[in-house]
């Protein structure tokens, strides 16, 4: 079972490392405390800590007030939060939304069951720990926790962002055949989204050693051309066409 060691909190703010010109300094801190105060955030309600969301969001708490507003579409947005357990189906759907994100984006686990599966530790239908699947920024712990928390959590991710230090979504990329080695066992060997992360990664410039290796090139093996579904509808039913 996983302890709290192994799990990638970073809840103090750090320093970023100081470029050499002083004005590239200023520059980033500008564009770094902008890009904290004005975040779209997608909220994917996969478990029951969704239910701590409207409160966080509506008069009395007010996340707007923070520059922080829900967003309906992974391709606006730059925080996906997860909400709750994760079951192994719906994990999928998270990895295909947060891969349609543009970078630089966050991932915020909410709840105890993305820290290490909570109360369905011992399932076999749940993802236990979600930073092994995605890079997570922040986790905001409790069953469930409350509004307060989850506005804590978001300034703590602002803080790191104003501060140039929140860039786990480099991690993605530069450890990609990690990731993808564990959604693999998870979901098979043939597992495959119809992201191009390995050309992002170069796009993006943050190739690393771990970016490719035997489970990228498993991937290359398995990756099939995206077919267009075709449906037809005879006597009143959809059937699929070949
Ligand atoms: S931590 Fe508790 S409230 Fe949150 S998803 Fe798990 S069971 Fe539900």
């Amino acid at each position: 079972m996983s302890t709290l060691k192994d799990i990638p909190v970073r809840y103090e703010t750090q320093q970023a490392p100081a470029r050499g010109n002083p004005l590239a300094n200023v520059f980033d801190e500008f564009m770094n405390f902008c890009r904290s105060r004005s975040l779209f955030m997608l909220h994917y309600c996969t478990g029951c800590g969704a239910i701590e969301l409207p409160p966080a969001m509506t008069s009395r708490f007010d996340m707007e007030r923070l520059g922080i507003q829900p967003m309906v579409t992974p391709r606006q947005a730059d925080i996906l939060l997860v909400t709750g357990y994760v079951s192994v189906k719906t994990l999928k759907r998270v990895i295909l939304t947060y891969e349609q994100m543009a970078s630089p984006k966050y991932v915020i686990g909410i709840c105890s069951c993305t820290v290490n599966g909570g109360m369905y530790w011992q399932s076999y239908a749940t993802a236990k720990k979600l930073n092994d699947y995605l890079p997570v920024d922040v986790y905001i712990a409790g069953c469930m926790p409350r509004p307060e928390a989850v506005i804590e959590g978001l300034r703590k991710l602002q803080a790191n962002i104003a501060a140039g230090t929140s860039d786990n979504w480099k991690d993605y990329y530069q450890r990609y055949d990690h990731y993808l080695a564990n959604q693999q066992r998870l979901f098979g060997e043939t597992w495959q989204t119809p992201t191009d992360v390995i050309g992002e990664a170069k796009r993006y410039g943050v190739i690393g050693p771990e970016t490719e290796g035997e489970h990228t090139r498993l991937l290359g093996l398995h990756k099939a051309p995206l077919e267009p579904l075709r449906m037809t509808l005879n006597a009143g039913k959809l059937e699929r066409m070949e």
